[in-house]
C-alpha cells in the first residue's frame, strides 16, 4: 500500500466510498490506529512537514546588504580614496612608512564585513522564526489504540483519525468519515473566500475540480464552523498544499517601524554629508588656507562621508530586536511580527478576553438550580468526587430525580473527555464542558455510558455567536431484566413518551429560556409561567454576580432528526430543566498586572461572551472597574451606530455578552479616539479583530490555528500577566534604541564638525583618516553602544505613560540632545584640536612627531565617547546614584575599548597601520582632560534639569 500514489484500484479519495478508504488505508473509525501502525507509516512516510521552498537564495540575500545607502557611499569613497593613493603612489608622493591602499582596503573591508554580518542575522533570523513557528505548531486531536489525544501536527501519518472543530487549521489531507454542519475555508488552496460545506456521505466523479471534492479536507484549510472526523490519505509533502508548497505562509519578517525610519535616516544623512562636503570644498577652495590643493579637500570630504555614516548603528539595533523577542519568549510572549516588538511600549488600551486570560480556566460546578431547588455542590478540580447539599445538607441524588435529569443533559449535551492521567484527574476539550462532566461523574452518570444509552446522530455545535449548542440523541431502549421488556433509563424516562429522539440544548440561560415554553417540574414538562421564568433569572443574576459562569438546560423530545442548519428553527418550544452555576477563579498575577498596567497609564478593558453580572464581578475583584461602572452588553453594542460607540469606549471597561464580530468594531472606535490597542482573541472568528487590532494577540494553548495566524504575539500561557510583562520588554527595548541612537548619533555628528573645522580654522591636513572614523564608529562606539542595547528597565518603567508610536524618532528632545551634544562634543574637540596643533609644533623631541596633534583629537575624542557612554545610562539619575555594575557590560565595554584605543597609539605596528602617532604621557594627559568635560557637561545637564523640575524620558 502506499499512501502518496493512491492504493491499486483507487483512482481518487473522492471517488470512494468512506469504508474502501479505510479498508484501503487499513484504519478503523472507532479505534484509530495501532502506537505500532503509526511507528511503522511514520518511518514510512516521515514526519508530516512542508518542506520550505521559494524565499531568497543565499546570493540573494546577500546581494540584498549592498541596496543601502549608507554602504554604497562607503564603496564610493572606498574607490576615491583608492584613485587617490594610486595618484600619490605614481607620482612617489607616499609618506615614509605609509602603506598604500589602506584606507581602501579597510573600507571594503568594513562594507563586506557588514555585508556578511547583515547575510549571517538575515539567515540566523529565518533560522530562529523557524523555530519559533515550530514552538507555535498546533497540535492535532487525534483517535489512536481507541483513545482521544492530542498530537504534534508532524507527527501525523496516513490513516490516523483526525478529529475536527471549528478553528483548527488543518494538518493533512483526508477522507470525511462524518460531519456536522463542517464549513471549511479553503482559500489557501482554491483562493475562494467562501466557506465549503463538506458532505461524509457523497462520493464523486475523478475528475472532479479540487475545490468541489466536498467529502476530502485538505492541509492548510480552516475549519470555520462544525465538526468533523476525517482518515487521514496524505501528509506532508505528498498533500495538495505540499504540491504547490510556495504557498506556504511564513512567520512574516517585516521591518519595523524604526528600521523604515533608519533607512529614511540614512538617506538624509547621506544627502546631508554630501552638502557638507559641498561647503567645505568650496569653502576650502575660496580660502585656500592650509589647503593647497585639491587633494587636501577631498581627503577631508572623504573622511566627512565616511565619520557621518553610523556604520554601527543597523547592527546594533538587530541584536537588540533579537534579544527582545528571546527576552519575551522566557517570559512566554512569542513574537510573530518582529514589530510588535518595538511597538507593544506603546499600547495604551489592553482589551482582554476573561475566560483563561484573566481567570484560570479551571471550571468547577458549585450550584445547581432545578425544579425550584437551589443546591450546592462541594468538591475541587476535575475529579468527579462531591456531595450534592440543600442548605448545607446532603442529599441523596435518587431521592431528587430533578438532579439525575438535569446531570443527563450535562453529560449529553457535551464533547469534553473526562480521564485519568498519571494518577490525575485531567479534561479533553473545553473546560466548561469538563467541569459538567465531573459533575455529572459526581452523581455516577458517566458519560461514556450514557452515550450507548443516547448516541448522538445529530448536532448543532457551540459558537461564540450561538452561545449554545444542541445535540440530538436516539433513544435507545435497555433491558429491564425481564425476559422480551426493555425500557429507557430513569433518568430518562419522564423526558419521551414515544418519541425516538431527544434534543439537549444548553447555553447562555437567558437565550435558553427564551427558547422555551415549558419547565420540567415534578419530572414533568408543565406549562412555563411569567413568574417562574422571572424566578430562573433572578436565580440566574444571584448566582453570576457571585462571579459564577451560569448554564441554562433544555430538552426536547423529537420524532424526527431535525435538518442540517436549521437550528433556529429546531432550538425552539423547549423544556427547562435547570441552571449550573460554575466557578473560574481569577489568576492570582493578574490583580498585580492590572495594577501595574493602571500605573503605567495603559488601560486595561474586559470582552467577554460571558453574562454582565459575572464579568463585573470578576472585573471588579481584579480591579479592572469599579463596582458602579457600566457594563455594556453585545444587545445595547448592537444597537449604536459608530459615533455612539465611541463616545463610550474611553468610558467602559467591562463589555459582556459579545459576539466576536462586536470586537472588531470596539477595536476601531478606540482606534479612532487615538488608542494604540492591544486585543485578545482565541476564536475563529476573532480572526479580523485581531487582525485589527495594533498588537492581535492570539491565546497558545486554547487560542484557535486561525486566531494564531492572525496575531502579532501568541501567550504561550494564555495569561494577561503575560501580556503586561510583554509589554514591559517592549518599553525596555524603545529606550534602549533610543539612547544608543543618540549616543551613537551624536558622536558622529562631533566627528563631522570637528573635521570640518580643521580646514574652516586654516590647520593644514584632516584629524582624523577614515580607518580611524570607522575605528570609532564600529569599535568605540559600537562595543559600548551594544552594551547600551542591554541596560535593565529604570525603575520607572512602568510608571510613566506609554508613547505615541507615531512620535518621531526624534521627538521627546532626542533631536535636540543629538545636536546639542554634537555640537558640545565638536567645540570640545576643536578647542583641543586648535590648542594640540600649535602646542605639537612647538614642543620637539625625539620621537614627537609634529603631525600628532591629529593624534591628540582621535584619542580625546574616543576616550569622551566613554564617558558619554558611562552619563548616558540614565537620563535623570546622575552616574554616581546608579550602580556601576547593574550593567557591567557598559563598564566592561568602556574598560575594553579604553584599551584598544590606548594599544592604538602606544604599539607600534597598530601605530603604523592605523597611522596615529606616540603621544607622551602628559599629552595623553591633557587628552583625557579634555574628554572628561564631556562626562561633566552630560552630568551637569541632568542637574540642570533636575533644578528647573523637568525630567527627560
Ligand atoms: P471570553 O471571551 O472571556 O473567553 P467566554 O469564553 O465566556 O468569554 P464564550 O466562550 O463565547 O465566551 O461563551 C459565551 C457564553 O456561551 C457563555 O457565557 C455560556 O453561557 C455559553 N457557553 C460557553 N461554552 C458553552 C458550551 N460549551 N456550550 C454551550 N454554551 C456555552
Amino acid at each position: 500500500m502506499s499512501a502518496h500514489s493512491l492504493p491499486e484500484g483507487a483512482s481518487a479519495w473522492h471517488s470512494l466510498e468512506v469504508d474502501k478508504a479505510l479498508d484501503l488505508l487499513d484504519s478503523n473509525a472507532e479505534s484509530g490506529l495501532t502506537s505500532q501502525a503509526v511507528e511503522q507509516r511514520f518511518q514510512k512516510y516521515g514526519p508530516n512537514e512542508l518542506e520550505e521552498q521559494g524565499g531568497r537564495s543565499a546570493w540573494e540575500i546577500l546581494l540584498d546588504q549592498f541596496k543601502n545607502i549608507m554602504l554604497l557611499m562607503l564603496i564610493a569613497v572606498a574607490l576615491i580614496s583608492g584613485g587617490l593613493d594610486l595618484m600619490a603612489w605614481q607620482a612617489g608622493n607616499l609618506k615614509p612608512g605609509e602603506v598604500p591602499f589602506k584606507d581602501t582596503i579597510a573600507i571594503m573591508a568594513i562594507v563586506v564585513l557588514n555585508g556578511i554580518l547583515g547575510y549571517v542575522q538575515e539567515s540566523r533570523a529565518e533560522k530562529a522564526l523557524a523555530a519559533l513557528k515550530k514552538l507555535s505548531s498546533p497540535l492535532v486531536r487525534v483517535i489512536r489504540n481507541g483513545k482521544m489525544l492530542d498530537v504534534a501536527a508532524k507527527e501525523l501519518v496516513p490513516g490516523d483519525i483526525m478529529l475536527l472543530e471549528a478553528g483548527v487549521q488543518i494538518a493533512a489531507d483526508g477522507r470525511l468519515i462524518e460531519q456536522s454542519n463542517l464549513q471549511v475555508r479553503e482559500s489557501a488552496l482554491t483562493g475562494e473566500a467562501e466557506a465549503v460545506n463538506k458532505q461524509s456521505t457523497i462520493t464523486l466523479a475523478e475528475d472532479t475540480s479540487l475545490g468541489d471534492r466536498l467529502n476530502l479536507v485538505f492541509q492548510g484549510t480552516e475549519v470555520v464552523q462544525g465538526r468533523g472526523k476525517v482518515i487521514v490519505t496524505n501528509t506532508g509533502m505528498r498533500t495538495e498544499l505540499g504540491k504547490i508548497a510556495a504557498l506556504l505562509q511564513s512567520v512574516e519578517n517585516e521591518p519595523t517601524p524604526l528600521q523604515q525610519r533608519m533607512t529614511q535616516l540614512g538617506n538624509v544623512l547621506v544627502s546631508g554629508s554630501l552638502v557638507l562636503v559641498a561647503i567645505v570644498v568650496i569653502g576650502g577652495i575660496i580660502q585656500a588656507r592650509g589647503f593647497s590643493n585639491l587633494q587636501d579637500l577631498l581627503e577631508v570630504s572623504l573622511s566627512m562621508a565616511v565619520a557621518v555614516v553610523p556604520e554601527g548603528l543597523p547592527a546594533v539595533i538587530t541584536v537588540t530586536l533579537a534579544l527582545g523577542t528571546q527576552r519575551m519568549v522566557r517570559h512566554n510572549a512569542l513574537i510573530r511580527k518582529l514589530p510588535a516588538v518595538e511597538t507593544l511600549g506603546s499600547v495604551t488600551t489592553i482589551c482582554s478576553d476573561k475566560t483563561g486570560t484573566l481567570t484560570q480556566n479551571k471550571m468547577v460546578v458549585q450550584s445547581l438550580y432545578t425544579n425550584d431547588q437551589s443546591l450546592r455542590v462541594t468538591g475541587e478540580g476535575y475529579a468527579p468526587v462531591g456531595e450534592f447539599q440543600l442548605s448545607g445538607n446532603k442529599v441523596e441524588v435518587e431521592e431528587y430525580p430533578a438532579i439525575p435529569s438535569l446531570l443527563v443533559a450535562c453529560a449529553a449535551c457535551n464533547d469534553s473527555v473526562l480521564q485519568k492521567e498519571k494518577g490525575e484527574w485531567v479534561i479533553l476539550g473545553d473546560p466548561t464542558e469538563g467541569a459538567l462532566v465531573t459533575l455529572a461523574g459526581k452523581a455516577g452518570i458517566e458519560k461514556d455510558q450514557w452515550n450507548s444509552k443516547l448516541p448522538r446522530v445529530s448536532e448543532y455545535p457551540f459558537s461564540s455567536e450561538r452561545k449554545r449548542m444542541s445535540v440530538v440523541c436516539r433513544v435507545e431502549a435497555i433491558a429491564t431484566g425481564e425476559p422480551s421488556m426493555t425500557s429507557v433509563d430513569p433518568a430518562i424516562a419522564s423526558f419521551v413518551d414515544s418519541e425516538p429522539y431527544l434534543m439537549f440544548t444548553k447555553g447562555s440561560p437567558e437565550l435558553i429560556l427564551a427558547r422555551c415554553t415549558r419547565i420540567q417540574l415534578n419530572n414533568q414538562a408543565v406549562p412555563l409561567t411569567e413568574a417562574q421564568r422571572g424566578q430562573i433569572l433572578a436565580e440566574n443574576d444571584s448566582m453570576a454576580s457571585k462571579g459564577l459562569r451560569v448554564l441554562g438546560f433544555s430538552y426536547k423530545p423529537l420524532m424526527a432528526i431535525p435538518p442540517e442548519g436549521e437550528d433556529e428553527a429546531s432550538e425552539t418550544e423547549l423544556v427547562w430543566l435547570g441552571l449550573v452555576g460554575m466557578l473560574d477563579a481569577p489568576r492570582p498575577e493578574v490583580r498585580d498586572a492590572v495594577q501595574e498596567c493602571r500605573e503605567a497609564g495603559i488601560r486595561p478593558v474586559m470582552i467577554t461572551g460571558d453574562h454582565q453580572l459575572t464579568a463585573k464581578a470578576i472585573a471588579v475583584d481584579l480591579g479592572i472597574a469599579q463596582p458602579d461602572d457600566r457594563v455594556l452588553s453585545g444587545q445595547e453594542l448592537q444597537r449604536m451606530n459608530d459615533q455612539e460607540l465611541e463616545a463610550q469606549v474611553d468610558l467602559v471597561s467591562i463589555y459582556a455578552r459579545v459576539a466576536p464580530e462586536h470586537k472588531l468594531r470596539i477595536v476601531q472606535a478606540l482606534q479612532r479616539r487615538g488608542r494604540f490597542v492591544a486585543m485578545t482573541g482565541d476564536g475563529v472568528n476573532d480572526a479580523p479583530a485581531l487582525k485589527q487590532a495594533d498588537i492581535g494577540i492570539a491565546m497558545g494553548i486554547t487560542g484557535t490555528d486561525v486566531s494564531k495566524e492572525a496575531s502579532d504575539m501568541v501567550l504561550l500561557d494564555d495569561n494577561f500577566a503575560t501580556i503586561v510583562a510583554a509589554t514591559k520588554e517592549g518599553r525596555v527595548v524603545y529606550t534602549n534604541i533610543r539612547r544608543f541612537i543618540k549616543y551613537i548619533l551624536g558622536s558622529n555628528i562631533g566627528e563631522v564638525l570637528t573635521i570640518a573645522a580643521a580646514p574652516i580654522l586654516g590647520l593644514g591636513g584632516v584629524p582624523l583618516t577614515p580607518l580611524q572614523i570607522l575605528w570609532m564608529n564600529l569599535v568605540t562606539d559600537g562595543l559600548p553602544a551594544l552594551a547600551l542595547a542591554v541596560e535593565p528597565p529604570e525603575p520607572d518603567v512602568m510608571k510613566r505613560p506609554p508613547f505615541s508610536p507615531r512620535e518621531s524618532i526624534f521627538a521627546r528632545g532626542l533631536g535636540s540632545y543629538m545636536v546639542r551634544i554634537g555640537i558640545i562634543f565638536a567645540i570640545i574637540s576643536i578647542i583641543l584640536m586648535e590648542w594640540a596643533y600649535f602646542h605639537a609644533k612647538a614642543v620637539t623631541g625625539e620621537g614627537l612627531d609634529p603631525e600628532r596633534w591629529k593624534t591628540m583629537v582621535f584619542t580625546s575624542l574616543c576616550i569622551a565617547q566613554m564617558g558619554h557612554a558611562i552619563a548616558i545610562r540614565s537620563n535623570n539619575q546622575l552616574t554616581i546614584e546608579m550602580n556601576p555594575l547593574s550593567n557591567p557590560y557598559v563598564l566592561g565595554a568602556v574598560i575594553v575599548t579604553t584599551i584598544l584605543q590606548l594599544m592604538l597609539v602606544y604599539v607600534p605596528p597598530l601605530r603604523d597601520f592605523f597611522g596615529t602617532h606616540y603621544l607622551p604621557l602628559d599629552e595623553l594627559g591633557i587628552c583625557i582632560g579634555f574628554s572628561a568635560l564631556m562626562f561633566v557637561w552630560i552630568e551637569g545637564e541632568k542637574i540642570f534639569f533636575r533644578l528647573m523640575g523637568k525630567r527627560s524620558v
